[in-house]
């Protein structure tokens, strides 16, 4: 057992303008990624696995209509709710994953189940749904994820007839990576998509080795952004590669993959951890709701250039 214990989470990057954020609401930000980075991290603390403390982070980050995933999802074009999740363990490659899934409080849950008691890795739609129904995961109905500012960023989207990542605000796909006392990486991304994408659409966030991947040997990843592009240059595992074939450290591993993903005209950001505890949360964005806690280096959060100290 070591206690190296580190977590990271993000909670979407894009084009935000920063002069739309007062203090006051990157406060309301600030606290609950600090919230879901110590849950995350005294889970690790009690000797929980990574996989475990991902879904922790994650699910406080779904059940805030701060973020867009779980309850704060955004509206398809069809004006449905239709949420991906993905979860991989680092030691046994072992992944599971959802897509177009409606209903379900948690998705990231749902990932965890697919991972555990699935012979598949990535469920869809009407399919999922039934799974879930079956593994009994917590359930909620249409209303519980209705929230007047998603819609109003639907009608403004129909209106002007795009497909929005970069809304002022309509970001906020969520992930963690996390190390535990045993050594194992874990990732997991949950995500409600893009505002008026086509419904049906599958994003880079349900994708192993595109919006989520992790490897002891190299890397956990969680990624966001504009996922097509994401799928285009299979990021999370390009990063994992990089790691694996060139002499370079996670963060120039980091930008390289970033590097390639702006080429392709791709935007967004991932948080990034290898097994000896080094991190890196970079974006290509303006900027990336993050925050990392480990024991070496306490509890950060920012979003734009800031990254405070927190208790
Ligand atoms: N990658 C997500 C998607 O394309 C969006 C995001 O990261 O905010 O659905």
């Amino acid at each position: 057992m070591s206690n190296q214990y580190t977590i990271a989470i993000h909670g979407g990057a894009g084009n935000l303008l920063e002069d739309r954020f007062s203090q006051e609401d990157k406060e309301e930000y600030y606290q609950v990624l600090e919230d879901a980075l110590s849950k995350g991290y005294s889970c690790l603390e009690e000797g929980s696995s990574s996989l475990e403390a991902v879904c922790v982070s994650i699910a406080i980050l779904e059940d805030s209509p701060l973020f867009n995933a779980g309850r704060g999802s955004v509206f398809s074009s069809k004006g449905t709710i239709e949420m991906d999740a993905s979860i991989m363990d680092g030691k046994e490659l072992r992944a599971g994953a959802v897509t177009c899934l409606k209903n379900i409080k948690n998705p990231i849950y749902a990932a965890k189940k697919v991972l555990e008691n699935c012979d598949h890795v990535l469920l869809s739609g009407e399919g999922a749904l039934s799974f879930c129904k079956e593994k009994k995961l917590n359930m909620q109905p249409d209303e519980y994820f209705f929230t007047e500012k998603r819609w109003e960023q639907l009608v403004e989207a129909r209106k002007e007839g795009k497909v929005f990542l970069d809304h002022s605000d309509s970001v906020g796909t969520v992930g963690a990576v996390a190390l535990d006392g045993e050594g194992n990486l874990a990732a997991g991304t949950s995500t409600g998509g893009l505002t008026n994408r086509v419904w049906g659409r599958c994003s880079d966030s349900s994708q192993i080795g595109s919006g989520n991947y992790a490897n002891n040997k190299t890397c956990a990843v969680s990624c966001t952004g504009t996922g097509d592009d994401f799928i285009r240059s299979v990021l999370a595992y390009d990063l994992s590669a990089i790691v694996e074939y060139k002499n370079l450290s996670l963060a120039e591993s980091s930008k390289l993959a970033l590097e390639k993903l702006k080429q392709l005209g791709g935007n967004g950001g991932l948080i990034a951890l290898n097994s000896k505890g080094e991190l890196s949360l970079d974006y290509i964005s303006k900027g990336m709701f993050r925050g990392q806690k480990s024991k070496k280096e306490g509890c950060k959060v920012g979003i734009f250039s800031e990254f405070l100290e927190r208790k």
